[in-house]
């Protein structure tokens, strides 16, 4: 049977579950190309001291360097809309289609990257929406510096 996007984005939760049990902003992502996930990841700027690794990035590092044309075939999934740096990166390399699990806790530019011909899937995820609202109640100021304001 073929994997649904419902069990991508559910692998993209476990992931933003790994991170929040690991002390970290509670944000996953997984890359899937041809129905197989070729990356996944989750933000790790607390963990790792770092600067740039929010779910998306650290999803695209762990997928490892790839040909240019293999981003072309993929899906990014995502519990939280992309922020700008995560949205040029979608860019940069060409992915196609962005799958998000909610963009109520915060919004990226969905409508720049729909101009640049991304398409994006919102699914209004409820169990997204629960981890980011009470991470974001007890963190305001962890939160405040992940999307730098
Ligand atoms: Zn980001």
């Amino acid at each position: 049977m073929m994997a649904s996007t419902g069990d991508f984005l559910h692998a993209a939760i476990e992931e933003a579950q790994k991170g929040l049990a690991e002390g970290g902003i509670p944000i996953g992502a997984v890359l899937v190309r041809d129905g197989k996930i070729i990356g996944r990841g989750h933000n790790r700027r607390i963990q790792k001291n770092s600067s740039i690794l929010h779910a998306e990035m650290d999803c695209l590092e762990n997928a490892g360097r790839l040909p240019s044309r293999h981003y072309r075939d993929c899906t990014l999934y995502t519990t939280l809309s992309p922020c700008d740096m995560c949205s040029g990166t979608v860019l940069l390399y060409g992915i196609p289609r962005v799958v998000i699990g909610e963009n109520v806790t915060f919004r990226g530019p969905e409508d720049y990257l729909r101009s640049r011909g991304v398409e994006l899937t919102l699914c209004d995820s409820g169990e997204c929406k629960a981890l980011m609202t009470a991470f974001i109640d007890k963190h305001r100021e962890l939160w405040r510096e992940d999307i730098g304001e």
